[in-house]
């Protein structure tokens, strides 16, 4: 597989762009290599600017479920760009997206669009820090939710500890007041609630957790936060900015049963397009500005490109059987691959939730972040360069989740375990 264009152009890219990339894991650090710089995709395929054409697992890490180019967001957006790239002002188009929104996640009542997950989870945080009066957080480890400061964060060890920033530039006095727990753990919540109860404004969590790989919530785990919050007065906040319209039409909340206070949705509510939005109950949304005292503003939000893609997505993912045949193609490919991996002797788990999926080389469980770690990244690494050079693009990192899209075929699929195959058994010789 020729790949001399990339690499010239990763050259090129770290005199201007720092690091060579606008974002940390597409620079292929995690699995030793270089990226790929892709000129275009469509449908379930990416071509690289060597001309290389490869399935997509990535799907730009989650919009992309209609996969790429889909005809009508393109003729959608062709329209759109004619009538004006941003106004400022509001549109129609945010109206009737918001709309779309409440009508899919009846918790969210009211809806803020934003720019991207980032800012929806930094929104959904100030809004309920300003609606309880409270400063602290609780996340879980192994939880992203974009980069804003209180959020970079993990615990230091121990789920009492407080919070030590994940990066530096995060004051320590910003982290303190970030509480870290551990997914699927009901108890670390509790005694985080009973030592801090009257100082927690939130507690957010992914309710399937996609960025420690997919980890999806033990029975009962959603459920056991919904009570706590519910004891002690607490806001309860999804970040379903993977899951929303992911995973079910109404995402993990319509999935699991249970309600948030504050749902953050991001990716597929954009088509491909920079977005992301938060909502929630009407009294706690009303306290933001205008109507209310927490102020969050953007020059882009509701951008009309950006909701017509965003738009035109969800009404095609208003058709029936949408979410069985992503779930049957998923079942298909993952029953696969956990067969291929059974016949030989690397350790394996497939973590699975519809159509979002995680390979992982350990034996599992795979069940909060401290399993999902002892997953062998050596392996991963080789897995991924494997599937590579088979033409087959997974996410270039183990910590993340694979996405299929509406536009994967079968064929696609038989030519992924086949890829499959032979990468495994390359690995155990
Ligand atoms: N929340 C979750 C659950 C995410 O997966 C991500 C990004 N992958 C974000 C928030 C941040 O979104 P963005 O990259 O659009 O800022």
């Amino acid at each position: 597989m020729k790949t001399q264009k990339s690499r010239r152009l990763f050259e090129e890219a770290q005199k201007y762009l720092c690091g060579g990339v606008n974002s940390p894991v597409r620079a292929f650090k995690a699995v030793g290599m270089t990226p790929l710089f892709i000129e275009r995709a469509q449908g379930s395929k990416i071509y690289d600017v060597d001309g290389n054409e490869y399935i997509d697992y990535v799907g730009s890490w989650g919009p992309m479920i209609l996969g790429h180019s889909h005809p009508e967001v393109v003729a959608g957006l062709k329209n759109a760009v004619e009538r004006g790239t941003s106004y400022g002002a509001p549109t129609p188009l945010e109206v009737e997206l918001a709309r779309e929104i409440t009508e899919a996640f009846p918790s969210m009542e009211q809806v803020r669009m934003v720019n991207s997950g980032t800012e929806a989870a930094m929104g959904a945080i100030r809004l309920a820090r300003g609606y309880t009066g409270r400063d602290r957080v609780i996340k879980f480890e192994g939880c992203y939710h974009g980069h804003a400061d209180t959020l970079l964060v993990k615990a230091g060890s121990g789920a009492t500890t407080f919070g030590i920033p994940d990066s530096k530039g995060v004051p320590r006095d910003f982290a303190q007041n970030t509480l870290t727990a551990t997914f699927n753990d009901l108890q670390s919540v509790e005694v985080l609630v009973r030592d801090h109860g009257e100082e927690i404004a939130c507690i957010i969590v992914e309710p399937i957790a996609g960025n420690m790989g997919v980890v999806p919530p033990e029975e009962g785990f959603l459920e056991g936060l919904r009570a706590i919050c519910d004891e002690r007065r607490i806001v309860l906040i999804f970040d379903e900015v993977i899951t929303g319209f992911r995973v079910s039409y109404g995402g993990a909340q319509a999935l699991y049963r249970v309600r948030p206070d504050v749902t953050c949705l991001g990716k597929v509510i954009g088509g491909g397009l920079p977005v992301g939005a938060f909502g929630g109950k009407r009294e706690i949304m009303e306290r933001l500005a205008p109507s209310g005292d927490v102020y969050q503003a953007g020059t882009l939000s509701g951008n009309p490109l950006a909701m017509t893609a965003g738009l035109i997505t969800i009404r095609l993912l208003q058709q029936g059987g949408v979410y069985e045949q992503l779930a049957r193609r998923s079942d298909y490919l993952c029953n696969g691959v956990r067969e291929i991996a059974s016949e030989g002797t690397l350790p394996f788990t497939c973590n699975q939730v519809g159509p979002m999926f995680t390979f992982f080389f350990s034996e599992g469980p795979v069940r909060d972040y401290a399993t999902a770690k002892r997953s062998d990244t050596d392996l991963f690494s080789r897995f991924f360069s494997g599937m590579l050079s088979r033409s087959i693009y997974i996410a270039p990192s183990q910590f993340e989740s694979l996405f299929l899209s509406l536009a994967h075929t079968d064929d696609d699929l038989d030519r992924t375990l086949e890829a499959c195959r032979s990468a495994i058994r390359e690995m155990s010789s």
